[in-house]
């Protein structure tokens, strides 16, 4: 039996997340395979409860699950607390931490049914299914950084420091999210520049002797970028370091044209966290108008590598293509011809076509 923390949060979150439970429910009926949810309190519902963005409790029903299903947190209700009670900062940030999570996967992918939703031309964009694995932990962002004043004036720096160590855990998960998927990976560094990076690339080419089955290259991240909005469906698994994933992931995020359908997972601990990578969508909540497809697919990329389960996984993916196949959308990507659908009933949907591939 798996144990599933059930973290709704704010907006949208407690719409959204209910569906992908039920759709891990169907799951758990055919496979025979129990879970076990229980739901708890983070961001700004938890502050409003009992003031604190990440209560104790929440916490630690987080560290003794095995995976956490996190919808989305904040609201303008919370925006004028100081930075650090944010609900963004004094939950997301110290949850990362102690759950011990260094990957963040970012599976990019266009359907077809959706293509005219992307900004890129149809003939670029077709085909587009790859992952972004992104170190979380380390580089930029946690490194030395000061600001101070000298005689010759004020000065600031931040300093991307990795540990060979940093680079091997971060570059062997990405190997075995290649190995299991088109076994391609590129490694996105800045090497011609920064010593940082050529220890990330020598590291890389130590490591994929280990997994020949892999075919590797190296690219500069100035580069990706423009690669990945020229030729997108080149890519299979990206791996690199803190800021430039951060960056790039953005800029993927946009490929598909539709914030409502991409998951997101972080990896690192005994425990991941799931979550869509869109925010808490105030202007649509209590409304029963927000997609819950990339909370679905969030809950499908848990089945695959929290629990083992890739066939289910790819069952829920399957259940998700069809629906969107068969004409049915949410308002964020309704278009003419196609059939508007709210939260709930676009739950049961993909319910009922993944009835159907389950039989
Ligand atoms: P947002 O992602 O919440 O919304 C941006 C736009 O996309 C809005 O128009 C929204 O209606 C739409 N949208 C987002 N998700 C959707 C969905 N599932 N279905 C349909 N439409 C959807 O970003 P924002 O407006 O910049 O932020 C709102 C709040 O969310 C802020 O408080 C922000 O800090 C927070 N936030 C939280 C997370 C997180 O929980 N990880 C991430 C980003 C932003």
């Amino acid at each position: 039996m798996y144990k599933i923390a059930v973290l709704p949060g704010d907006g949208i979150g407690p719409e959204i997340v209910p569906e992908a439970v039920k759709v891990l429910e169907l799951v758990s009926q055919k496979s025979g395979i129990k879970f076990l949810f229980q739901e708890a309190l983070v961001g700004g519902a938890a502050i409003d409860a009992c003031g604190q963005a990440l209560p104790p409790e929440t916490l630690q029903l987080c560290l003794e699950s095995h995976a956490v299903l996190l919808g989305s947190i904040g609201g303008p209700q919370w925006d004028n607390l100081p930075h650090e009670q944010r609900p963004e900062t004094a939950a997301l940030l110290p949850l990362r931490k102690q759950l011990g999570l260094y990957a963040n996967l970012r599976p990019v992918r266009v359907y077809d049914a959706l293509i005219d939703a992307s900004p890129l031309k149809r003939e670029v964009v077709a085909g587009t299914d790859f992952v972004i694995v992104r170190e979380l932990t380390g580089g930029l962002y946690f490194g030395p950084q000061k600001r101070e004043k000298t005689p010759s004036g004020e000065r600031a720096y931040d300093t991307m420091l990795y540990t060979k160590e940093e680079i091997e855990r971060i570059v062997h998960l990405a190997f075995k999210v290649a190995r299991g998927r088109r076994r391609r990976l590129t490694s996105v560094d800045k090497a011609n520049v920064l010593v940082s990076s050529r220890l990330w690339r020598e590291t890389v080419e130590e490591l994929k002797t280990l997994y020949p089955e892999v075919e590797v290259e190296h690219m500069y991240v100035d580069n990706c970028a423009m690669q990945l909005v020229r030729r997108p469906a080149h890519f299979d698994v990206l791996v690199t370091e803190n800021t430039f994933g951060d960056i790039l992931s953005d800029l993927a995020a946009v490929l598909s044209g539709s914030i409502g359908m991409l998951p997101s997972a972080s990896l690192g601990g005994k425990t991941a966290l799931y979550e869509p990578i869109h925010g808490s969508a105030p202007d649509i909540a209590g409304q029963d108008k927000a997609n819950p497809l990339a909370t679905i697919l969030s809950a499908a990329m848990m089945l695959r590598y929290s629990f083992g389960m890739e066939r289910a996984g790819e069952v829920v993916e399957e259940a998700v293509l069809r629906v969107l196949d068969k004409g049915y959308r949410t308002p964020d990507i309704a278009a003419p011809g196609t059939t508007v659908v709210g939260t709930r009933k676009m739950g049961e949907l993909v319910r009922e076509e993944l009835d159907r591939i389950w039989a």
